[in-house]
């Protein structure tokens, strides 16, 4: 086992990292921007480096900085939590390169993955029933339309290189294919550099059901069920549970042991999530991160397991903790996203905190970096807290989380604490009935900016 690793990220994703870490008694590096020199992260870990000024292409993705923190500190192993440098293959070769242990899958299997046309393809080949569509990128309009006709309307047209829910559009016919064509392609010049396009048919009102999957890289693999991610605000989720409130134990046998089977054919190592959109009781690949996820802890609610303790026993070379047969589900998980945003428009909000509650009690558990009299600086992300609860049923969870949300106070900032207050208050929330397109449509009717 590695006597040190560090962590290259920040925020809540750090803390989880050491967290795990300590239990483990191995000791951490933390390594921060200027702008973070007072943040949670660099408080808890063992040591820390500078590695740069405040905005991340200079610190956080900074790779030379990140190898130098490595070296000077003796850290044998480098974990990149989600965003940053996660899923970037040049990165992990960087670090093999330089004799580090690299928390996370092989360069390979990120770039497979990366590259959307790529990572369908291998899906297909994998046995993952994927969506219908193009066989790789649509070079004309011409050829657009054709595909339009052959798999029906209304089509996405979705950038090779996409990524955030950037450069799709939607054609209802092939009239407004020409325009929807042309746009989705500048978009993905602008955004991607790369006007790549490819085109699949647009489910009209699927649910976002994920697969949690683990891999020994040696040809063993065990899924750990489903998240219904399906509340989304722009393709960014908000709100998350598992089990999914849709999902039958056969459904969840079959797709898990697909997904399962998939990764273990390919020695995938570590931990990765297959998403799918999922209607009429199909289920249909979109992309697979290989990654940990934000909401991964309703997974760990759920199946008792500490997934990044069991990402950093693999790739120190230790066998999987589980089987199949030991991941039995128990109860409901449910986690919100608590942004630094201000409704109705969801504007970035960062200031100080001057005030800081967090719940507690039985079934709650809160991953964050806050603390009073904090300051969020202005240049990352907005999540500032996941708020997780697990109850023995669902019912039991969204009744916990009313409850935990009750005695939550963050002031001094805006957050998007009433919106899951709000949203408590919706029946469809509390019968498990939404889709992708829920959340819109509710804010559109309920918060208009
Ligand atoms: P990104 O990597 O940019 O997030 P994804 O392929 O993961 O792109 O898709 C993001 C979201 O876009 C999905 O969660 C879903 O809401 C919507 N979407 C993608 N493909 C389709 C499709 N074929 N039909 C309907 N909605 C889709």
């Amino acid at each position: 086992m590695f006597d040190k690793i560090l962590i290259a990220n920040r925020g809540e994703i750090a803390l989880r990292v050491i967290r795990a870490a300590r239990e483990m008694g191995i000791a951490t590096v933390a390594v921060h921007s200027t702008a973070d020199s007072d943040a949670m992260h660099v408080r808890m870990a063992d040591e820390s480096v500078c590695i740069g000024p405040a905005p991340s292409p200079q610190s956080y993705l900074s790779v030379p900085a990140i190898i130098s923190a490595c070296e000077i500190t003796g850290a044998q192993a480098i974990h990149p939590g989600y965003g940053f440098l996660s899923e970037n293959a040049g990165f992990v070769q960087i670090v093999e390169d330089h004799g580090i242990t690299f928390i996370g899958p092989s360069a390979e299997h990120i770039r497979i993955m990366g590259d959307k046309i790529t990572a369908k393809e291998t899906a297909k080949e994998l046995g993952i029933p994927v969506v219908p569509g193009s066989e790789g990128g649509v070079p004309d309009l011409a050829a657009a339309k054709r595909v339009g006709e052959s798999i029906g309307y209304p089509v996405i047209i979705k950038a090779t290189a996409g990524g955030g829910g950037r450069g799709m559009k939607v054609a209802r016919d092939e009239k407004e294919m020409e325009r929807a064509f042309t746009t989705a392609r500048a978009e993905a010049k602008a955004a991607f550099g790369n006007d790549e396009v490819y085109i699949e048919k647009y489910l009209t009102t699927p649910r976002h059901i994920e697969i949690q999957v683990f891999g020994d890289g040696k040809g063993n693999a065990v899924h750990l069920g489903e998240r219904d991610c399906s509340l989304q605000r722009r393709h960014q989720k908000v709100f998350e549970e598992a089990p999914g409130p849709c999902i039958s134990p056969e459904e969840r046998a079959r797709i898990g042991k697909i997904c399962a089977d998939a990764v273990a054919k390919i020695n995938y190592i570590g931990a990765g999530t297959v998403e799918f959109l999922y209607e009429n009781g199909e289920f249909y690949f979109i992309e697979m991160n290989t990654r940990l996820q934000v909401e991964h802890p309703v997974t760990e609610g759920i199946f008792g397991v500490d997934l990044v303790r069991e990402q950093i026993r693999i790739a120190a070379g230790l066998p999987m903790s589980f089987t199949q047969d030991d991941l039995q589900i128990t109860g409901h998980a449910i986690e919100v996203r608590i942004n630094a945003e201000k409704l109705p428009n969801f504007s970035p909000c960062p200031g100080k905190i001057t005030a800081y509650h967090t719940p507690g009690g039985l079934g709650v558990r809160m991953d964050s970096a806050l603390y009073n009299g904090y300051s969020i600086p202005p240049y990352y992300d907005s999540l500032i807290a996941k708020l997780i609860v697990h109850g023995r049923d669902r019912s039991e969870a969204l009744a916990r989380l009313h409850r935990a949300l009750g005695e939550l106070i963050v002031d001094g900032i805006d957050t998007t604490i009433p919106l899951f207050h709000a949203l408590l208050k919706e029946p469809d929330i509390h019968n498990g009935n939404y889709n992708i397109h829920w959340l819109e449509r509710w804010l559109a009717a309920n918060l208009p900016d």
